[in-house]
């Protein structure tokens, strides 16, 4: 398969040059230069298999020519391998056709799991190949951090360096992050808040020395291996309510756009999706853009579901391009209007072709709690704050009729404060991260200041690199 750029202007990749280079050099997105097609025959036939075997079946038209099947499939067994629950994703329903898609029995206990667990393998499967060395520097609020780290700690030709807040994140996952002590691991805590942090990762970008003296790499959720590996838990699920001879719908709590178009890209291999719910909290680009063609740019606002609390959704972008009709051009043309003006008008038959597929839904964070708290007194199902919202979205505004998947996309015990005000209790943490609060911590202070971070990272990690 080869990979082109959602604005045109950057050289075709195959797999693991898309899976490296993340970003395209033109600033677009990397797209697969074809959907591959499973046909109902096919899409039966990986109905009862074990998730990490389902998994590499899936993946495979999307590594071919690059990553050959006996490794993909070793990748994906050993990608879900640590994962607490044997079913990988189970599915449970909580209404007549509502069933959460519990995306959260991983090492951190985020959806996010699901795709760097086995993008970290595959960037350590090409790095070997290619004898080369990276080095992953990334800005976190919480939960995008502690699960690269997961991923890549211990690895060979990877280091890892993520700046996180000082005193603003949760402690549950500044403890996730800091509590993982390889050698190839280097917590910042940064004097200042988030957008400082991510200040600091951009000028370090910006250092086109000191980039290219480190191979800097990052791991946000633009890179398309991560996008690809979030596919086919839609598939396990779909096919496990009755798919491809029944049609489903998904509703899925959104922030960058990643995982709600892996659903999609799920629709376009053959998929009976035919409804998605974008589900947000009032942070609701989306939402406002589905309802009303108001694709406009707002300040952010803290919410209970901090992990959704986005401006802009990157992956956006490509839907867009496929809903241009893959015009490079059109889409260049859209994105720097939106960048240079803070908003986008869409043509009219464009948003009304988005509106036939994807409907959207916001929630306030009162309604948040509320429905923690509802459901749980109706079910005795606990859902994390940014999982009720996609559940609540499933139920106001999924077609009737259809089984809709609700994708669960963090564990309760992540929230605990939110949790405790909806429902009067503390959700204890998984027996595999009980001993949390006990583990020895290993991070280090920097100011908020970009080169006094270069030096850290070079004096940390520029040995290794040169090895
Ligand atoms: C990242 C994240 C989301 C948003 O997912 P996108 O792919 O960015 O839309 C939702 N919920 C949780 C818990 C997350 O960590």
């Amino acid at each position: 398969m080869r990979y082109l750029s959602t604005r045109g202007q950057a050289p075709e990749l195959d797999f693991a040059g898309a899976l490296l280079a993340g970003l395209a050099v033109d600033g677009g997105l990397y797209m697969p230069a074809r959907w591959p097609r499973f046909s109902a025959g096919e899409l039966r036939a990986l109905r009862g298999l074990p998730y990490p075997e389902l998994a590499a079946r899936v993946l495979a038209p999307f590594t071919e020519g690059s990553i050959g099947f006996a490794g993909l499939q070793s990748m994906c067994r050993r990608a879900y391998a640590g994962f607490s629950h044997k079913a990988i994703t189970p599915l449970v329903q909580l209404d007549t056709n509502i069933y959460a898609l519990e995306l959260f029995h991983g090492p951190t206990l985020a959806f996010k799991d699901m795709a760097l667990q086995l993008v970290g393998h595959l960037f350590e499967h090409v790095l070997e190949r290619e004898n080369k060395k990276i080095c992953i520097v990334g800005a976190t609020s919480g939960d995008t951090g502690s699960a690269a780290i997961e991923a890549v700690a211990g690895r060979q030709n990877i280091s890892i360096t993520i700046l996180h807040p000082h005193g603003k994140t949760s402690e549950v996952q500044r403890r996730q992050m800091t509590s993982v002590l390889a050698d190839n691991v280097l917590n910042l805590a940064v004097d200042g808040n988030f957008d400082d942090c991510q200040a600091i990762v951009k000028a370090l970008f910006a250092d086109t020395g000191f980039r290219e003296k480190m191979s800097l790499s990052a791991v946000n959720s633009i890179n398309f291996a991560r996008i690809a590996a979030q596919i086919p838990y839609y598939v396990y699920a779909a096919l496990n309510l009755g798919a491809p001879e029944r049609e489903v719908a998904v509703a899925v709590p959104t922030g960058n756009f990643g995982n709600i178009l892996a659903a999609w890209a799920a629709r376009q291999m053959g998929l009976p999706i035919a409804r998605f719910i974008v589900a947000s909290n009032r942070n609701d680009i989306l939402t406002r853009f589905l309802d009303a063609n108001d694709m406009s740019l707002r300040a952010v606002e803290p919410s209970l579901s901090p992990s959704m609390d986005i401006g802009i959704s990157s992956n956006f972008e490509r839907l867009l391009f496929e809903f241009l009709g893959r015009d490079a051009g059109q889409t260049r043309h859209q994105l720097s209007t939106f960048a240079t003006q803070g908003r986008m008008p869409i043509p009219d038959a464009v948003w009304q072709a988005v509106r036939r597929e994807f409907t959207g839904y916001r929630c306030s964070d009162a309604e948040t709690l509320a429905e923690i708290s509802r459901l749980y007194r109706e079910t005795g199902y606990l859902a994390d704050p940014h999982s009720v919202i996609g559940i609540a979205a499933a139920r106001e505004k999924a077609p009737v009729g259809l089984p809709v998947i609700a994708a669960a996309t963090a564990h309760p015990a992540k929230f605990p404060d939110a949790i405790e005000k909806a429902i009067g209790s503390r959700p204890p943490l998984p027996p595999h991260l009980s001993g949390l609060y006990d583990r020895e911590e290993r991070y280090e202070h920097a100011p908020n200041d970009w080169s006094a971070v270069a030096r850290i990272v070079e004096r940390r990690f520029a040995n290794r690199n040169s090895e």
